[in-house]
């Protein structure tokens, strides 16, 4: 696709735009919501709650969790249209909840939200309400959500090494209220179409902009896809994702659970495979090592209960890291890390820090008063000179550095 083409798909169901800055995001989004204007609530005081993916710590632009440049151009659409009452409002993963690391404030979604007087709900610590999943289980969600009048969905393009793809239909697993995610992981297809009965979604902004492939969603590869997207339904969004990323819909094991239950017609499904263009050939999550698949056996589940605590040791989870038996392994460390200057003798004008930046600063801006901005390092981690200064302790971020710097640097 060229630079800022737009596409509507299903007569207009979904539109589609070509966005990489920061300058074209907060564009597309914007003439997204003008499109899409009609999902809207029609009362300025509307319950809104944006739900974006934050699956884990890993920063946005590791493809892992929302982009913060996403995120802000959705609030600030809101807030250009006035709208009042507006939550962000995520539940992590079970992984991230037991250890009670503090997501939003690693990823500084909580600064982005503050700067647009928007709230900020963990989830997770949400009392929530039970809903029926498929075969009798009963889950809490999120009262936060079900009591939304409007729900803005915003999902990321994810490589999943159990689900094969983590978009929109995925993303809902976070309105899922802590440890009970774990029963919806026991029959995880059908679970998610049982969810989206429960929540409906509103609009979906597809946070397509850096997607991750390869052993996705916590130890993949960022990539350059460079869109943005809106629609009305979960399940277009991730068919035309699907088509998008040349991934065969039928090898995600929810799509065909979600179109078993009417959401789209086959004349429809036909629609978007005609109607949407391949642009990127995405890298699938390798198979699970055997060790992986054998250690989430139902009949282990007593046995996985009592070696939890055990898992939580450093070298115990790097030990199963490297077995491929756990993709991510956290830090209990927060970063320090503060954007200091920039160096104006390294620097190459290459202006890929301003692309970045979510609050839109120029490169002169960038590093000049520190502890000014959101400090959410994006600016640091693609600089392809080390010409800006942090100081404070990597903590948390230390892994991400090695593993993701390099990569960002070139994408
Ligand atoms: S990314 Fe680095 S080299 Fe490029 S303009 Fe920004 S500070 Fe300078
Ligand atoms: S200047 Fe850098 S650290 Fe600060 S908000 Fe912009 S990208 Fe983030």
């Amino acid at each position: 696709m060229n630079g800022g083409l737009a596409l509507e798909i299903l007569g207009g169901r979904m539109a589609i735009r070509v966005a990489w800055t920061r300058a074209e995001i907060v564009d597309a989004v914007e003439a997204l919501f003008v499109h899409h204007a009609a999902r809207l609530p029609d009362h300025r005081d509307a319950r809104i709650v944006v739900k974006p993916n934050l699956n884990n710590d890993l920063v946005g632009l590791t493809g892992n969790s929302v982009d913060l440049r996403v995120l802000w151009a959705v609030l600030a659409s809101l807030g250009r249209r006035g709208f009042t009452d507006v939550t962000v409002a995520d539940g992590p993963n079970v992984g991230i909840d037991r250890r009670r690391i503090n997501v939003a404030q690693r990823l500084k979604v909580d600064a982005v939200a503050r700067a647009h007087g928007a709230r900020l709900v963990d989830l997770n610590r949400d009392p929530g309400r039970e809903v029926p999943l498929t075969g009798g289980a009963r889950v809490r969600v999120a009262t936060t959500v079900l009591d939304a009048e409007c729900l803005i969905s915003l999902p990321k393009v994810k490589t999943h090494a159990w689900a094969v793809l983590s978009s929109a239909l995925k993303n809902h697993i976070g309105v899922v209220v802590g440890q009970d995610k774990r029963r919806v992981h026991q029959a995880l297809a059908p679970n998610i179409v049982a969810l989206h009965d429960a929540v409906r979604t509103h609009l979906v902004v597809l946070d397509g902009v850096v997607g991750m492939e390869g052993n996705g969603p916590g130890d993949g590869d960022p990539f350059r896809l460079g869109i943005v997207a809106a629609s009305d339904h979960p399940l277009l969004n991730d068919l035309a994702v699907c088509r998008l990323v040349d991934l065969p819909w039928p090898e995600v094991p929810c799509l065909p659970f979600a179109l078993g239950r009417g959401w789209l017609t086959p004349a429809e499904v036909e629609a978007v495979g005609r109607e949407v263009p391949t642009v990127y050939s995405i890298r699938r999550a390798p198979p699970l090592p055997r060790l992986a698949v054998l250690a989430e056996h139902r009949a282990l589940r007593p046995v996985r209960r009592l070696a939890r605590p055990l898992v939580h040791r450093p070298l115990l989870a790097q030990g199963l890291y490297r077995l491929g038996v756990l993709q991510d392994h956290y830090d209990l460390r927060d970063s320090t890390f503060s954007l200091v200057r920039r160096l104006a003798e390294r620097c190459g004008s290459c202006h890929r820090c301003e692309d970045v930046c979510p609050e839109g600063r120029t490169r002169e801006q960038i590093g000049l008063e520190p502890g000014a901005c959101l400090d959410c390092l994006y600016c640091w981690l693609v600089c392809p000179h080390d010409a800006l200064e942090v100081s404070g302790e990597a903590g948390s971020l230390a892994r991400q550095i090695a593993r993701y710097r390099p990569i960002l640097a070139r994408i």
